[in-house]
C-alpha cells in the first residue's frame, strides 16, 4: 500500500451510511499503487442529512471525485449538475467526477452487473426473473436486465411494497418495459415466486456485515437446479442465501466479481486509465482470505 502523499495527491472518497463493510478502499488504493498513481481513496460514513454538505465540501477542497454507496445513491442524484444517459434512466448513481467544479454522477454498478451476468444471458433472455430489492442496487439491475437480457417478465419484490410499485411506474415510463408484477417480502408466499424464476437477484442488504445469520428465505423449496442465483452481497463472499441455493444445485454468484468490474469502470473515470482487473481481484481475493 502506498506510503506517501504530496501536495498534488488526488483524493476520492466513498460516501455512504453504514460504511464498515466497504472493500473499495482496498480495492482503489491497491488499483493506484499498482498503477503509480498519485491518488488516495478514503471511506467517510456520512448521514443522508449531510449529503449536500459533504458535495459542497468536495467542492471545497477540490477532490478529484467520489463513490457513493447505500444508502444515497437515489437522493444523491438531485445535488449533481449533471448525469449520464445511464444514471439518468436508472435515477441513481456510484460514481461522481469533479470535472473542474462540476459534479458529473455515472453509474457503474450497471457495468458490474452485465458482466456478471452476460454468461447467462440466453437463459435469462425471454424467462421470468425475480429481483428483491427497491434501492440503488435494485435500480441498476432493472435497467441491466431491461436493456441487454430482455427477460418476459421481473417479478420485483421488497418489504416496503410502495417502493417497488414506484420502480415500477418509474422504468414502465421511462424503459416502456411492461413485465413487472411487484410484492411484498413476505415469506414462505414468496417461494413459488423465487422457484419459477431462472434467475434471482437479491439487491437487498439481508446477510450483509455484520448480520450474516439473515436470509431472504430458509426454504429449500424457494430454488431449483436451473436457477442462477446473483447476491449483490459481498461482505460476506458467500451470504447464507447463496449457501442454501447452492444446496439445491442452483448456479450462484456473490457480489465480488460485480465489485472489481464497477470499481474498474469508476476507476476508468476518475484516472483515464484502465485497471489490471486480474491482478486487482486475486490482491482482493488474498486480502479477504486473512
Ligand atoms: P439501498 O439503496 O439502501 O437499498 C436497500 C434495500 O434493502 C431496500 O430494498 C431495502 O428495503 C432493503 N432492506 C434493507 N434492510 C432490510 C431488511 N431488514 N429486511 C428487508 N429488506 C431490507 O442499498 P443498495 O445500494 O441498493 O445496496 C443493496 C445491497 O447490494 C448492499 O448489500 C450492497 O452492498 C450491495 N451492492 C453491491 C454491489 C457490488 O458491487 N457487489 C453494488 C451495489 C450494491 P426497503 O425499501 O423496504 O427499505
Amino acid at each position: 500500500m502506498k506510503d506517501s502523499f504530496h501536495a498534488n495527491t488526488k483524493i476520492i472518497g466513498l460516501l455512504g451510511h453504514p460504511i464498515k463493510h466497504s472493500y473499495s478502499p482496498f480495492v482503489q488504493n491497491v488499483a493506484f499503487e499498482f498503477g503509480k498513481l498519485d491518488y488516495v481513496y478514503l471511506a467517510f460514513d456520512v448521514p443522508s442529512v449531510n449529503l449536500e454538505n459533504a458535495l459542497n465540501g468536495v467542492l471545497a477542497l477540490g477532490m478529484k471525485g467520489l463513490n457513493v454507496t447505500l444508502p444515497h445513491k437515489e437522493k444523491i442524484t438531485r445535488y449533481l449538475d449533471e448525469l449520464s444517459e445511464e444514471a439518468t434512466t436508472i435515477g441513481a448513481v456510484n460514481t461522481i467526477v469533479n470535472d473542474q467544479g462540476k459534479l458529473i454522477g455515472y453509474n457503474t454498478d450497471v457495468t458490474g452487473i452485465i458482466e456478471t451476468l452476460t454468461p447467462f444471458k440466453e437463459q435469462i433472455t425471454g424467462s421470468t426473473v425475480t429481483v428483491l430489492g427497491a434501492g440503488g442496487g435494485a435500480r441498476a439491475a432493472i435497467y441491466a436486465l431491461i436493456r441487454h437480457f430482455k427477460p418476459e417478465r421481473i417479478n420485483l419484490i421488497n418489504r416496503t411494497v410502495q417502493r417497488a410499485d414506484s420502480i415500477q411506474n418509474y422504468f414502465s415510463t421511462k424503459m416502456r418495459y411492461d413485465g413487472f408484477k411487484t410484492m411484498d417480502l413476505f415469506p414462505p408466499d414468496i417461494v413459488e415466486t423465487l422457484r419459477s424464476s431462472s434467475l434471482i437477484i437479491n439487491a437487498t442488504t439481508i446477510g450483509m456485515f455484520p448480520e450474516m445469520d439473515d436470509t431472504i428465505t430458509n426454504i429449500e423449496e424457494s430454488f431449483s437446479s436451473s436457477q442462477i442465483v446473483f447476491d449483490l452481497v459481498y461482505n460476506p463472499t458467500k451470504t447464507k442465501f447463496l449457501k442454501l441455493a447452492e444446496s439445491q444445485g442452483a448456479t450462484i454468484m456473490g457480489g465480488l466479481k460485480m465489485l472489481v468490474s464497477q470499481a474498474a469502470k469508476s476507476f476508468e473515470l476518475w484516472t483515464g486509465v484502465k485497471m489490471p482487473v486480474d491482478k486487482i481481484s486475486k490482491s482482493l481475493e488474498l486480502y479477504i482470505s486473512k
